[in-house]
């Protein structure tokens, strides 16, 4: 006999069997993830670090040498480490849904699956940052912010950009009074331009 709550019965069983799931999957994901998160910029707000916190994946089954590819820096503003890429798409969604750019899409198939410029190996595109906001891990990294600091040094402060007349909503990340970073943190129904995010690392040079 379950408990009843909320005039609903509750299911042990089936939230078990849920949890096994996700861990499940976080032990697919990290198959070959390089796991370099006391130097990785996601390191703190990483969307995967918190799944495998919260499910109990910190074992890995897997004994096999992981693949490794090189980082590669597509243009001053987005750099992009395929070990850690998770291939949510979530990268080529924005690029395409939100911002209608195009820029990026899927090369290869099955587990040598990557994300991909539309130049080859580099990016012709506005430079918005939109990805790398919305990349749940560390394998978009930004040109202006990458390994300057750790999230929990910061303060966040939302505010307003002031570069141009579009009045875009940014969320600042200081440290020690400097701005190291603009994105849309906690805004995240918004679209921070990239006039506001040069516009605040005009403000750190
Ligand atoms: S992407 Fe997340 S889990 Fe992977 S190395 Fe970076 S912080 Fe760690
Ligand atoms: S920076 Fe903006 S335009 Fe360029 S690839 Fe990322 S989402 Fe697309
Ligand atoms: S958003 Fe990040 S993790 Fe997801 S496919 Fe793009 S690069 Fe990979």
């Amino acid at each position: 006999m379950h408990a009843r709550r909320n005039g609903r019965h509750d299911r042990p069983h089936r939230y078990a069997a849920n949890s096994r799931c996700a861990q499940g999957n976080a032990r697919i994901l990290l198959t070959n993830h390089p796991l370099d998160c006391p130097v990785c910029d996601k390191g703190g707000e990483c969307e995967l670090q918190d799944m495998v916190f919260r499910y109990g994946a910190e074992t890995s089954r897997f004994i096999e040498e992981k693949l490794h590819v090189p980082e590669e820096k597509w243009s001053e503003a987005v750099y992009y480490d395929a070990p850690r890429c998770i291939l949510c798409f979530r990268c080529v969604r924005v690029c395409d849904e939100g911002m209608g750019v195009k820029a990026l899409g899927v090369g290869q198939r099955g587990v040598n699956s990557v994300i991909i410029p539309n130049l080859e190996n580099r990016l012709n595109c506005v430079e918005c940052g939109m990805c790398i906001d919305i990349c749940p891990v560390g394998a978009l990294t930004s040109g202006t912010y990458r390994y300057k600091t750790r999230p929990w040094e910061m303060i966040y402060e939302p505010t307003t950009c002031a570069h141009c007349s579009n009045g875009c909503k940014v969320t600042l990340s200081i440290r020690n009074n400097e701005i190291l970073r603009a994105n849309n943190a906690t805004f995240p129904e918004s679209m921070a331009t990239s006039s506001a995010r040069r516009a605040a690392s005009a403000m750190t040079s």
